[in-house]
């Protein structure tokens, strides 16, 4: 594969941001990659892992002279990582990111960037309960969408530079208006960790109150919402914050439904119910056929998300993604025998 970007700089380098720089490394999709995160420790790690060409705690001396900056951090620090990085950027160079509230990510940015670069926001729809440079792995996105939701008017040049890298990490790339990402995302992706970190709860006081094993005895269903329930607490605040509008429109339809299918089961109502739940098989032979039912590819990482929420479960959870907890393992053990 040939270098797309001379010098990219990776602003924040946890589970997304290594996975990116593992891949434009491995591939050698860049002559150089830098990288900045806060603490030194991430530092550290990154420099052993050998992911990136340089390490910095300082966003501005990682973006001079870069031709790609892409910030992979939570989306709270985006404004203040706009504002120090936007003196030094080069002339032309393209900024991106991962974040995963497109609208929010560009009024972040974009005020702050100069006019003589392209913003070019992106989304990787992939990823794991797994947080840090040590949960990264190169074929993350390997299969999986990666959104990009460019303002209008932004370089065609600039949107073609960033979806080749994107495909090139193995990635299948599409171009949409950031609101129309936003309304897809809350009910595909965010709604469902709403429901997640709600029944999670609700089972973990209910285990408390009655003293019952409530989690000893999780069904498969319930398991799959620990795993969803265990990512990373601070990218979910993030993401809620910033797509307040389109989550609560999407949780309302959604309590709509709930409430027909609750009147169904008061009152006893097996025609209705038989129908939504062969409506569920359908959209799941959908998603089969549109080979999403694929899970991220898989990886075990050594390090747990250091936010550790939900102590009381013994399992922790899952991201964006949803595989049965099994079947990942037995993926990533395969994976770990090719390595
Ligand atoms: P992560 O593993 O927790 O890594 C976050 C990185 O950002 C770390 O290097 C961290 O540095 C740095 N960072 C955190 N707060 C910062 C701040 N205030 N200023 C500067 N750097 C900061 O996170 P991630 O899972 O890669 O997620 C990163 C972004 O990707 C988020 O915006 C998320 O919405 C998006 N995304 C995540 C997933 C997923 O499944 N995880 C999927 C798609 C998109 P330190 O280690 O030094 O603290």
């Amino acid at each position: 594969m040939s270098v797309i970007f001379d010098r990219v700089a990776l602003i924040g380098i946890g589970l997304i941001g290594s996975s990116l720089a593992r891949r434009i490394k491995r591939d050698k999709l860049a002559k150089r990659v830098v990288a900045n995160a806060r603490s030194q420790a991430t530092l550290d790690t990154v420099k052993r892992l050998k992911i990136a060409d340089e390490v910095t705690p300082d966003p501005a001396e990682a973006a001079r002279g870069a031709d790609l900056v892409v910030v992979c951090t939570p989306m709270g620090a985006y404004s203040e990582i706009a504002k120090s990085i936007a003196p030094v950027l080069k002339p032309g160079a393209v900024v991106s990111d991962v974040g995963s509230v497109k609208r929010a990510a560009i009024e972040m940015l974009a005020p702050h960037l100069p006019k003589t670069v392209h913003l070019v926001p992106g989304h990787p729809v992939a990823g794991t309960e797994h947080s840090g440079p040590e949960a990264g792995f190169p074929t993350l996105f390997e299969g999986h969408w990666t959104i990009l939701t460019p303002p209008p008017g932004t370089d065609t040049a600039a949107v073609e530079r960033v979806a080749k890298l994107w495909r090139a990490c193995g990635a299948k790339v599409e171009t949409m208006d950031a609101d129309h990402h936003d309304h897809v995302l809350a009910i595909t992706s965010h709604v469902p960790h709403v429901i997640a970190y709600s029944i999670v709860g609700t089972a973990t006081h209910l285990a408390e109150q009655t003293q019952s094993e409530v989690i000893k005895f999780a069904a498969s269903g319930f398991r799959d919402f620990t795993r969803i329930a265990a990512s990373d607490p601070t990218m979910w605040r993030d993401i809620f914050l910033n797509n307040r509008d389109a989550v609560l429109e999407m949780l309302g339809r959604l309590l709509e439904d709930v409430a027909v299918l609750q009147r169904a089961i008061r009152f006893g109502d097996g025609d209705t119910m038989f129908e939504l739940f062969s409506r569920g098989r359908e959209i799941r032979r959908g998603v089969i056929d549109a080979g999403q039912h694929i899970p991220p590819a898989p990886h075990v990482a050594k390090k747990p998300s250091r936010s550790r929420p939900m102590k009381t479960l013994k399992k922790k959870l899952s991201p964006e993604s949803h595989r049965p907890a099994a079947r990942a393992k037995r993926r990533a053990r395969r994976v770990r025998s090719r390595a």
